[in-house]
């Protein structure tokens, strides 16, 4: 029997989910509730779903080839203020950001969207930039483009706190339970929650499930593939966290195994210590096959295979930088043909956003709001982005036919 109605369910409080659920409760339209499971203490044992935002480092930036992200990060960086007052949480530290690249084309994409939304970037070579940067070393040839704060990092769980927290005091109720399926029975949708008999029943639900997405959304399936990535992080001493100065950074490298990595600079990490974390994509990195093979990924310790590539980046890159430990995490990439998320209705009262591409933490409030509006008005309204470049692809992921590598 079901005891609850609400207007609008959000189910999987992500970074886009919590997003969804803070906009939706501000728009003051009904009843909000997010519904989902808080991170696991135990990795290796645990047997429900796993986010893409278990980590303290994510690239902040609004410079990017596409007019869509950047458009996206722009209202998303706008927010970030926002979301601090309203939680008392601190997320972001504008340090600023850099791409350093040197393919052509990808530049003067950047450029060009650069001078379309008026983004401050200074442009010089590998060889000026060391002397506002002696601390980074890349070669000789390559474009570094400068992206000043508010560009820099965010902390994606103390992001997805500071949302709940401010979509809580907005009066939104918040469930930590796995829905695990979501039916329609006389016009309602009713979501089977995985700790309790007594399903929650809501007029609209949102699926922000992250790489879950599709297994959460009844007769369709969208076309996404999820990508196995990991996260390398190098421990330095508080003593030089906090005397490095250095924006975040992303370098298209010339390497065997790596098409790009990111660097996020020091950090403090919920266990007290320091770290600059480094990831990267993979050359031919493989989705993962089924819900086993995901599981296994996120409970198993092969991510620690990629730490001798990306401390060998780092450690060229901060060559004067010492390093402490060396430690790596699984994490989860949700691609999509397009690079651009899905934000769709896909049946008459259910939106899905998923998709994020390895890019959405720093614009997962837009991406938030996007969604929370579709449900609440039934319709796309956002003039400034055009809803097909969001539409839902239905059957099998196709990956694109070209390089989608530093965005
Ligand atoms: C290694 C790595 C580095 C990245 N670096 C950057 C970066 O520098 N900058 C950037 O902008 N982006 C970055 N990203 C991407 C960004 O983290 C993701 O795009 C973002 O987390 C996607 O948000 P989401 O809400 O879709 O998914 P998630 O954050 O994964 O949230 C989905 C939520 O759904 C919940 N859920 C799943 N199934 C269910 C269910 N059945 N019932 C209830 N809840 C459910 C999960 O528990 C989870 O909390 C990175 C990603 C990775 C993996």
């Amino acid at each position: 029997m079901a005891t609850q109605g609400f207007d609008l369910a959000i189910v999987g409080l992500g970074l886009i989910g919590s997003g969804a659920t803070r906009h939706a409760a501000i728009a003051g339209v009904g009843s909000v509730v997010g519904i989902g499971p808080s991170e696991p203490v135990d990795w290796a044992t645990h047997d429900g779903p796993f986010a893409s935002h278990y980590d303290s480092g994510r690239i902040t930036r609004r410079l990017d080839a596409k007019r869509e992200w950047a458009v996206l990060a722009a209202r998303a960086i706008d927010q970030y203020p926002i979301i601090e007052a309203a939680s008392g949480i601190r997320f972001h530290d504008p340090c600023g950001l850099m791409f350093v690249r040197n393919d052509e084309a990808g530049i003067a994409n950047q450029r060009a969207v650069a001078d379309q939304l008026d983004i401050p970037i200074t442009i010089e070579g590998s060889e000026q930039r060391r002397a506002s940067l002696p601390h980074l070393h890349f070669p000789d040839g390559y474009t570094t483009l400068h992206e000043p704060a508010p560009a820099g990092a965010v902390d994606p769980r103390k992001l997805v706190a500071a949302q709940l927290s401010a979509a809580r005091n907005a009066g939104a109720a918040t469930v930590d339970d796995v829905v695990e399926q979501i039916e329609t029975i006389d016009n309602a949708f009713h979501l089977t929650l995985r700790s309790s008999a007594e399903p929650i029943v809501a007029s609209k639900v949102i699926v922000a499930a992250g790489a879950y997405g599709n297994s959460l959304l009844p007769s369709t399936h969208l076309a996404a593939a999820v990508r196995p990535e990991a996260i390398v992080k190098g421990e330095v001493s508080e003593e030089t966290a906090r005397s490095l100065e250095m924006p975040s950074f992303i370098y298209l490298l010339d390497n065997d195994l790596l098409d790009d990595v990111y660097v996020v600079p020091p950090t403090k990490y919920p266990d007290g210590k320091w770290y600059i974390k480094i990831g990267g994509s993979r050359a031919g990195a493989a989705a993962v096959a089924d819900a086993n093979d995901l599981s296994g990924w996120m409970q198993g310790n092969t991510a620690e295979e990629q730490i001798d590539a990306m401390r060998d980046v780092l450690t060229s890159v901060l060559a004067d930088v010492e390093f402490i430990s060396w430690s790596a995490k699984p994490c989860l990439i949700t691609d999509t043909t397009s690079d651009l998320p899905f934000v769709d209705m896909v049946a008459p009262g259910l939106t899905a956003v998923f998709g994020g591409n390895g890019h959405a933490a720093k614009s997962s409030d837009a991406l938030g709001a996007l969604a929370a509006t579709l449900a609440i008005e039934g319709r796309w309204t956002d003039a400034e982005l055009d809803a097909s470049a969001f539409a839902a692809v239905h059957g099998t992921y196709q990956p694109p036919t070209g390089s989608r590598h530093g965005n």
